[in-house]
């Protein structure tokens, strides 16, 4: 027997349609790549949003193509997040610190028809965009009479002269929620960069979620920083349970140093932020020495790389902000875990605190974790037995975009990081095994750095690793097995990176080593590298 209540699509549109309705006059403030900050509301992004959808009608582009963006966060690019994936076509957020072949790739692999790119990236644009053969419409996020001339980039056309010619009179079409919504990739895999595909019902599930009172907390008293770019898992979903829940939402653009960030979250009343700790590492560094405080920020969540401890004790020492360690992946929306306590721990002493405020944290309904041994065994859940991570939910990928067999082992996703699980369910990341390194939130692959080394005529093997590192958390270095009698000095090899890859993944340093431990499978031995070196 079915139930009888009404059937109702789980559908993005329904997003800005609630928040327009009901939240229309809450503010979203976005610092401008110009610098100046501008000032709307849900409103005013509902509005232009079915201005875009008109926009693409007028284009006459198909269900599902792909609308890609190069941009920061701000009010533009969250009118696009409704406007494109509401019409049931797909926002491709793109990466711009990536080098310009490997957008090249993606670009391709997509096939996105239009490309909106904030004027920033033009430099970007021009470098891939004859290489990019699908891209049929290229916008710069800009005013009319910002565009510059002569750009070589043909028909180019400004934002608002593309959706002024447009009214705002759409009504949004009603599809299957587990229709594609939003594409983003991700290089924290070995090989090629890998899409994961959001779907509508995926998305708004994912911001319930993560709205709870365990997970995000949020509400419409929030004022929400998303220091997050919108480019990496749609800035772990803010625009949408912003939406949600009806929050004022505050846009940094390109400024991410520590003083316009807190000037932003002091001009705006922020109450909560989400980024990586360097982000956070920048704001505290800018704070110490003028002894700053904020006046209106509660709560910080901090993903995306292991928080350090002191980070956590000096939000909450220092500035009374409460530091909410989250985990996540793109293939999971991003959301797997976020460290919030429960009403046992309330008394807990504050260094007992703060060490279960280390660990990423607890699922919470919708997302499934579970370790395995070497033999593919489940784990205990004592907080010390130590197995790969895998996950499963709702919003958790099935397979990769374009690739044909799932992504999944037995029904769940392996995650690449190896973790601990308590007996209260709090995961804590120990290891990772996929062969890629985390700086500042965004991943080198140590293969293609690798691939660099060994393409120059005077290295034989080698191999890349990551060094801890107070900034970036971690950054790569390389070792290297020279060729016999041939000459090749540090500089040398540093300088050939140059041009090859983008220029923040180039190795800190090169260490010239006599061998490097290879296993019995033929694989380098990166852990026995890496406690050699490490420690010496
Ligand atoms: P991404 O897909 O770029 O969001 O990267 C996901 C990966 O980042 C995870 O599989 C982890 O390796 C790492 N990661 C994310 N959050 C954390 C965290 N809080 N602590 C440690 N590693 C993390």
């Amino acid at each position: 027997m079915f139930g009888l209540m009404q059937q109702q699509e789980l559908l993005i549109s329904g997003l800005i349609d609630f928040a327009e309705r009901n939240h229309g006059d809450t503010e979203i403030i976005s610092r401008r790549v110009e610098g100046d900050i501008h000032r709307s509301n849900w409103r005013e992004v509902a509005k232009r949003s079915r201005q875009i959808a008109n926009a693409l009608k007028h284009m006459d582009l198909e269900a599902g193509a792909r609308i890609a963006t190069i941009a920061w966060n701000g009010y533009r690019h969250l009118e696009l997040y409704f406007g494109v994936s509401g019409t049931a076509r797909v926002l491709h957020t793109i990466n711009p610190r990536l080098h310009p072949d490997q957008l090249t790739w993606i670009v391709n692999h997509a096939e996105d028809k239009v490309l909106c790119f904030d004027m920033s990236f033009l430099p970007l644009v021009q470098a891939i965009h004859a290489r990019t053969p699908s891209v049929e419409h290229w916008i710069a996020l800009c005013d009319k009479a910002q565009l510059p001339k002569d750009t070589g980039i043909p028909a180019l056309r400004s934002y608002e002269a593309w959706i002024g010619q447009h009214n705002s009179d759409f009504e949004w079409p009603i599809f299957d929620e587990n229709t594609a919504s939003s594409l983003c990739y991700t290089s924290g895999t070995t090989g090629h960069p890998k899409g994961a595909l959001y779907s509508h019902r995926s998305t708004l599930l994912h911001a319930f979620g993560s709205a709870l009172p365990d997970v995000m907390n949020m509400s419409a008293t929030d004022s929400v920083l998303p220091v997050v770019p919108m480019f990496h898992v749609n800035a772990w979903g803010l625009p949408y349970s912003s939406a949600m829940v009806g929050a004022k939402l505050v846009f940094p653009g390109p400024a991410l140093d520590g003083k316009s960030v807190y000037d932003l979250i002091e001009q705006e009343q922020v109450t909560f932020a989400a980024g990586v700790p360097t982000v956070w590492q920048m704001l505290l560094s800018h704070m110490k020495p003028l002894n700053a405080k904020f006046s209106s920020l509660k709560r910080t969540v901090i993903g995306g790389s292991a928080c350090p401890p002191a980070m956590i004790e000096s939000f909450k020492l220092d500035y009374n902000v409460e530091v909410l360690h989250a985990w996540g992946m793109t293939e999971l929306s991003p959301l797997g875990t976020l460290c919030s306590l429960k009403n046992k721990h309330r008394n807990l002493a504050p260094e007992e605190q703060l060490k279960l405020r280390l660990k990423q944290g607890r699922t919470f309904y919708g997302v499934d974790l579970k370790i395995l041994n070497d033999q593919g065994l489940p784990q205990v859940h004592d907080g010390k037995s130590y197995g790969d991570l895998y996950a499963k939910g709702s919003w958790v990928i099935n397979k990769y975009f374009k690739e044909t067999s799932p992504a999944l082992i037995d029904g769940w996703f392996p995650t690449g990081d190896v973790a601990t699980i308590d007996e209260d369910g709090y995961m804590q990341v120990v290891d990772r095994t996929k062969d890629v390194i985390k700086s500042g939130g965004e991943w080198i692959s140590s293969i293609d750095i690798e691939n660099i080394a060994v393409s120059h005529p005077h290295v034989a093997m080698a191999a890349c690793i990551a060094v801890p590192d107070p900034k970036w958390d971690e950054r790569p270095i390389v070792v290297v097995v020279k060729k016999p009698d041939l000459p090749l000095t540090k500089e040398e090899l540093l300088s050939f990176y140059e041009g090859k890859t983008a220029k923040w993944q180039i190795p800190d340093d090169v260490i010239f080593v006599e061998a490097i431990p290879i296993g019995a499978t033929g694989k380098i031995l990166k852990t026995k590298l890496r406690e050699e070196l490490i420690k010496a």
